[in-house]
């Protein structure tokens, strides 16, 4: 008999290999150009789909939609009940197709189908419903007014809160569908209308969301999603002039540009990018534990994880021990195609990621550093990497400044508490870090001075639709997630009125 489970897997390989279409204006649609490009399954290296090169024409198509939409009744006049009734049809449909959704993930992107299924795709639906929630809380102020120039006069002073307008969203390979949830809840919840450039290694899941998108009723044109090159698609949508906002994820690199093309109609801005985040091991942690979330912080998702604690300090009488423990939980990994559910860790996204994680592992091995778990490339089909534990790391070394995005983790011991925070803080990134002691006044001493968006005390990679997410210094601006993520989405207008 055939179970639930394997006619959602029979949905995704009829739905992967369909002729795909970007969605445009409540459409499917080619490209304009009629071009298209590959998507590959990293586990093999071969083409898995082909999909719309969307570029700047279609951009300009997909942003008079999104205008359209948030000037036309059916979404401006929908009331909010009803907006988070149509946001929580969408996280029950995705519910309702989970499975389908978790196989087209892992063979787009190559991570486990466990995973996808019970991290990414769990959260996903989660935050369409958190978000779901928030549409009819969204209240202004009122305010009394003590006006120094109009003695006598009173006025009745009130905010309200509008949605900032058409949105551009860009988002990365790494958890492709979960980026587009993080992205789109908050901006449909908010009541904007959006353009989604999803990322060109993995276009697939945002295409089959788009469907449900439909389906559920959403206005044509509130959701567009195209497929495209960042280049020539991305930018386009960065510099348009009709674009109110831009929410992007991605490198801190291509963030900087984003910043340059926001610029002509200064457009608002929120970035979440690159991390190198520390994780503090002291010696009085309970080690079992520290040593297995050491090892998960970096190699969740194959270290391709923008909060993937990627430089292990650890105090330096337990250091030989953490070490050891997280290089032999390195070695005993099982790598393998993500569809495979014995698989703990997958291929890396794409040949150019594999490439870009071995130039980090050669540039480390001629510095000095030295690998006591892995150090290359797994195999010679697919894009696998070894998981690597380095150590004999300096702070000048490229592994121990740069985000590497792979799973590799350098470690470095301390030996006064005092030595770690300024080590820790060493970084132009700040966005998570982790804490691992049974001292508890130690942990929220150091928590408080770590100059990073999110901290973990005895835990690590922990997400949740309601805590905010997001960046110190060059790891972005604003936060995604927990109420805090609605004032991306939102402006905030002053009503004032003279009464007497
Ligand atoms: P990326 O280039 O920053 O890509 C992120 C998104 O931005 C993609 O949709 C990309 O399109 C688009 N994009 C690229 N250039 C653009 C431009 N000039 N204007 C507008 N949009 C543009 O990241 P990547 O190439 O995929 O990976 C490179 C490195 O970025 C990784 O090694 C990692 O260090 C970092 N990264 C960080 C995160 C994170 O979550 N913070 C996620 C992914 C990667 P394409 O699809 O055409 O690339
Ligand atoms: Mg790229």
């Amino acid at each position: 008999m055939e179970t639930a489970t394997s006619s959602q897997n029979g949905h995704a390989t009829e739905f992967i290999g369909r002729r795909h279409k970007m969605f445009i204006g409540g459409k499917f649609v080619e490209a304009a150009s009629g071009k298209t490009f590959d998507s590959f399954n990293p586990a093999t290296g071969e083409v898995l789909a082909r999909v719309p090169e969307g570029d700047k024409q279609d951009i300009e198509v997909a942003v008079k939609a999104a205008r359209g939409a948030f000037e036309g009744a059916a979404w401006r006049r929908m009331t909010p009940s009803d907006r988070g009734k149509l946001i929580w049809r969408l996280g029950d449909a995705i519910e309702k197709h989970a499975d389908e959704f978790a196989t087209i993930e892992s063979l787009d992107n190559g991570k486990s189908v466990m995973m996808a299924r019970y991290g990414d795709v769990a959260l996903v639906v989660d935050m369409f419903r958190y978000m779901a929630g928030w549409t009819t809380k969204i209240e202004g102020n009122t305010i009394p007014l003590s006006v120094p120039y109009t003695p006598g006069a009173q006025y009745h002073a009130y905010t309200l809160r509008e949605p900032v307008g058409v949105v551009g969203q860009i988002i990365p390979w790494n958890f492709p569908l979960l980026m587009a949830a993080w992205k789109l809840g908050p901006a449909l919840a908010a009541g904007c209308t959006v353009v989604l450039k999803v990322a060109e290694q993995t276009p697939l899941s945002a295409l089959r969301l788009a469907e449900l998108i439909a389906e559920v009723g959403f206005p044509e044109g509130v959701v567009n999603v195209v497929t495209g090159f960042g280049e020539t698609a991305g930018a386009a949508l960065a510099a348009h002039p009709d674009v109110d906002k831009v929410a992007f994820t991605g490198s801190t690199e291509v963030g900087k540009l984003i910043v340059k093309a926001a610029a002509g109609n200064l457009k608002k801005l929120t970035l979440e990018l690159g991390g190198k985040s520390p994780n503090v091991v002291f010696k009085d942690a309970d080690m079992q534990t520290a040593i297995a979330g050491a090892a998960d912080a970096v190699f969740f998702n194959h270290g391709q994880a923008c909060c993937a604690g990627t430089r292990l300090f650890v105090e330096k009488s337990a250091f030989d021990k953490v070490v050891e423990g997280v290089a032999e939980r390195a070695k005993n990994i099982k790598l393998g195609p993500g569809l495979d559910p014995s698989t703990e860790m997958g291929p890396l996204v794409s040949d150019e990621q594999m490439n870009r994680v071995c130039g980090y592992l050669d540039s480390g091995r001629k510095d000095g550093a030295k690998a006591v778990a892995g150090g290359a490339r797994a195999g010679n089909k697919g894009y696998f990497v070894q998981p690597t534990v380095l150590t004999d790391v300096k702070p000048d070394m490229k592994v121990y400044q740069e985000e590497i995005f792979g799973p590799v983790v350098v470690a470095v011991p301390f030996s006064d508490p005092s030595e770690v925070e300024p080590a820790a803080n060493d970084t132009v990134y700040g966005l998570a870090a982790g804490i691992w002691t049974n001292d508890i006044s130690k942990a929220h001493t150091l928590a408080a001075k770590l100059r990073s968006g999110t901290v973990w005390i005895n835990c690590y990679s922990i997400f949740d639709a309601a805590l905010p997410f997001g960046g110190y210094k060059q790891s972005g601006w604003g936060r995604e997630m927990g109420h805090a993520v609605l004032n991306n989405y939102l402006e905030n207008k002053s009503v004032c009125v003279k009464i007497a």
